[in-house]
């Protein structure tokens, strides 16, 4: 189902004022919120659609970026990074936390019930599959938001501070009643702060928030995979009015390389040979992913298809110090455009050869003949 246009959700035009926002918002939010719907799937989507309006129309970047870009602004586009608009930081995050635990880092500290934490960002990064054997450090840089200098992200005017809330008079909760219940629920005017901006900081409009371009120097260790998530705690955007900051996460893409193929921690390639390197046996030196080379004997003999493993010449085992293996399977090569001399060589070995030097052969066609005898 395509999705609705946020001003038409709210039910404003695209000039409504901050305060306009808010009171559709509000009114919305005390008619279809949860608590006053029990069990009431449609009341709970049209809160969600509403609560999601609300979240990008009333953060100055993201609204302009809506503005701008519709609801594409805040779809990933796959390369580069882009904020994950319509979810709260918070639920982005669990999902997250069930997947990969605490990989990437320490936890940060963070509390569930708040609004105020910043959203998560991710940002895609390609690197080779040398680059993820070796590992490596890059810059990378992004667009997020950080706490606004000016009033230290409490988005009050230095010097004035935040008066209470008027809907709910600082508690943050308001009570409604429904028959005979009263029911509790996170107040929408101040979204449970208990504060109200009167004087908004003018350098972030009382967002407590700006929008920067932000470089840090991320580190990729050893042996990660293709779809291997780095979590940098705190790195994402801005909480507001002191809520802790988002995570940033790295979605690292290992790309496909022209000469090895990768699973896990093994590496594996096909390694070309002629019949006669096969037949008299020869000593190959093959390419490792460190970028050297290494030597293997190929006794006589050797079949095609058959496997030599190198021993520790795979990937690293991420955060531990040992490796995989290389796997070299031997695809033998028979010879095409022959020149007159080697037909003639190659004719007069046929005219030599015996049942003894191809036992596949000669137990192939035993067990023909006592089939054809049946
Ligand atoms: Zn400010
Ligand atoms: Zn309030």
């Amino acid at each position: 189902m395509a999705k609705r246009d946020y001003y038409e959700v709210l039910g404003v035009n695209k000039n409504a004022s901050p305060e306009e926002l808010k009171s559709a918002y509000r009114k919305l939010a005390v008619k279809y919120h949860p608590d006053k719907n029990p069990n009431n799937k449609s009341a709970e989507d049209k809160f969600k659609e509403a609560s999601e309006a609300y979240g990008v129309l009333s953060d100055k970047s993201k609204k302009e970026n809506y503005d701008n870009f519709g609801h594409a602004a805040f779809e990933n586009s796959g390369g580069g990074q882009g904020g994950f608009g319509g979810f709260s930081g918070a639920d982005f995050s669990d999902i997250f936390e069930d997947f990969f635990g605490d990989f990437g880092g320490g936890r940060s500290s963070r509390n569930r019930s708040s609004n105020n934490r910043g959203s998560d960002l991710r940002y895609d990064l390609s690197i080779s599959l040398e680059e993820a054997y070796e590992g490596k450090k890059q810059n990378i840089q992004f667009s997020t938001s950080e706490k606004c200098n000016s009033c230290k992200g409490n988005g009050s005017k230095p010097g004035s501070s935040p008066s209470r809330c008027s809907y709910c008079g600082g508690n943050g909760r308001v009570r409604s009643n429904q028959g005979f219940f009263t029911v509790q629920q996170t107040c929408p005017q101040c979204a449970g702060n208990g504060e109200e901006i009167t004087d908004p900081c003018s350098d972030c409009n009382g967002q407590g928030n700006t929008r920067a371009s932000k470089k840090i120097a991320v580190s990729i260790p050893k042996g990660v995979d293709d779809g291997t998530r780095i979590r940098l705690a705190g790195k994402g955007e801005a909480g507001t009015r002191g809520g802790a900051s988002g995570d940033l996460y790295l979605f690292i893409n290992v790309k496909s390389h022209e000469l090895f193929k990768r699973s896990e921690v093994n590496l594996f390639f096909e390694f070309p040979i002629s019949i006669t390197d096969a037949a008299l046996g020869a000593t190959i030196e093959i390419p490792t992913i460190d970028g050297k080379k290494a030597k293997i004997k190929i006794p006589e003999g050797t079949q095609d298809g058959k496997q030599f493993r190198l021993k520790g010449k795979g990937m690293p085992f991420m955060r531990r110090g040992d490796f995989g293996d290389l796997y070299v399977e031997i695809k033998t090569e028979v010879p095409i455009y022959l020149n007159k001399e080697q037909r003639n060589l190659l004719e007069k070995f046929r005219e030599i050869e015996n049942e003894k030097s191809n036992p596949g052969i000669k137990k192939f066609f035993q067990k023909a003949k006592d089939f054809w005898k049946n």
